[in-house]
């Protein structure tokens, strides 16, 4: 199958596919984007609608203590560690670039708790560049259509990357994330209408 096929499958799979947290700035996106881990958009978005009504800066994020900021996203999961990098993401935010998120991989990734993952999101979503972020769905899916081998992400990041064309990447990254989490899911994927089982090699072999 080539380039071309698998990016109008899931186009039309998945026409909508985009962000979506709901953020006004490349501030709050980065913020919801270290919450959403482990837990789901709709779940982030609820509790930063009443965050970001006073705290949606990193100047006003870092008017809250640790356990202010931990109680106010407890039911996102995981809250002591996600306040404890929005707390110093904040600070480094201010201390190392002026107040403002950064836009490039480097220095988004100096960010506490900040790694590639949220770092392509950031930058695709909330500044228009061509990314493309890989959790665990996309480098499930990525495996089994066989675009990529690998369990590091990194790798199959470079891998799909250089397979798809840039003006595809941000796109196929929300698409591949849909169709992981609702089709080809890690158990017991929904492959019986899929358009990819002649490439997929779970299918493949379970065939
Ligand atoms: S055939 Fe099944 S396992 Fe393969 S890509 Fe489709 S849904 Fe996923």
């Amino acid at each position: 199958m080539t380039k071309e096929k698998i990016v109008d499958n899931f186009n039309m799979l998945f026409p909508d596919a985009k962000c979506e947290l709901d953020y006004k700035s490349p501030y709050q996106l980065l913020v919801a984007v270290i919450l959403s881990a482990q837990c789901t958009d709709k779940r982030v978005n609820i509790v930063t609608k009443e965050l970001f009504k006073k705290h949606n800066t990193p100047q006003s994020m870092l008017t809250l203590s640790q356990s202010q900021l931990e109680e106010k996203i407890h039911s996102c999961g995981f809250f002591r560690n996600k306040a404890k990098n929005i707390l110093q993401a904040s600070k480094d935010i201010i201390e190392k670039f002026g107040g403002n998120v950064p836009a490039t991989m480097e220095e988004l990734c100096s960010l506490s708790g900040v790694g590639r993952k949220t770092a392509n999101v950031v930058i695709s979503v909330a500044f228009g560049g061509d990314a493309f972020a890989v959790d665990t769905h996309v480098l499930r899916v990525s495996n089994r259509l066989g675009l990529a081998s690998s369990d590091n992400p990194d790798k199959v990041e470079f891998a799909l990357k250089k397979f798809f064309d840039q003006k595809d990447w941000s796109r196929l990254h929300y698409q591949m994330v849909l169709f992981g989490r609702y089709k080809c899911k890690a158990i017991k994927p929904e492959c019986a209408d899929c358009p990819f089982q002649s490439i997929c090699k779970y299918y493949n072999k379970e065939k």
